[in-house]
């Protein structure tokens, strides 16, 4: 269990599992450039969160709602919590994630998705086995389970991101294919400073230095 001080961003896992490196600029060197894409994803969000609650048949839906966990860690907001009327009168939340672009080949938003689920589960004491996300590039509503390989994958990136927030330490870069939809790329310079050390290395090894 962490203690309220302690705990960090819901979004730091997303950063996490995407680049460890985009996660420590973010959340150690409080790093943030705002390109084109981000605005766009920031808009869609601050839509999203205009309204506070609506009612929808047997859906009741909330808007920007605050999210913690002691147990993972985490604090932050989830755009949507929609919530399912039940037949025995309960109410099941249902979080809905809207993302600007379109689904991505690793598992980033499903993580964050899950994370907001974890937090409404210890929160209401509620079981949530799915939520969805929702791509705005393709119009698209991806329904996700929140399986036991899922949840893995959730807490490890929490314990991990915890670890490397509390190190300080922000790694070197590794230029990728991902760097090219970084939205951090200006300020990281993947292919610059690996270009450097790769010289410092050269320089190491022409020296004979370990
Ligand atoms: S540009 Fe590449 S290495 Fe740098 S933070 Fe982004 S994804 Fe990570």
């Amino acid at each position: 269990m962490y203690s309220p001080e302690d705990l960090i961003q819901l979004s730091a896992l997303q950063h996490m599992v995407f680049c460890e490196r985009q996660c420590a600029l973010i959340h150690i060197e409080q790093t943030w450039s705002e390109s084109g894409r981000t605005a766009e994803g920031r808009i869609m969000h601050e839509h999203v969160h205009d309204e506070s609650r609506e009612s929808r048949g047997d859906v009741r839906i909330d808007y920007g709602v605050s999210l913690r966990s002691l147990r993972l860690g985490l604090i932050g907001k989830a755009d949507v919590v929609e919530f399912h009327h039940r037949l025995d009168g309960s109410w099941l939340p249902f979080p809905v994630e809207y993302k600007r672009g379109k689904p991505k080949a690793d598992d980033c938003d499903k993580v964050q998705l899950c994370a907001q689920a974890i937090c409404l589960e210890e929160m209401l004491s509620v079981a949530i086995p799915e939520g969805a996300l929702f791509y705005g590039q393709t119009r698209h509503r991806l329904d996700v389970v929140f399986d036991e390989a899922l949840r893995r994958e959730t807490e490890e990136t929490a314990r991990l991101a915890h670890a490397l927030i509390a190190s300080g330490r922000t790694p070197p870069p590794v230029y990728e294919k991902r760097c090219e939809s970084c939205s951090l790329m200006a300020d990281c310079l993947p292919k610059t400073i690996q270009k450097r050390r790769s010289v410092k290395d050269y320089l190491k090894r022409i020296l004979g230095e370990p």
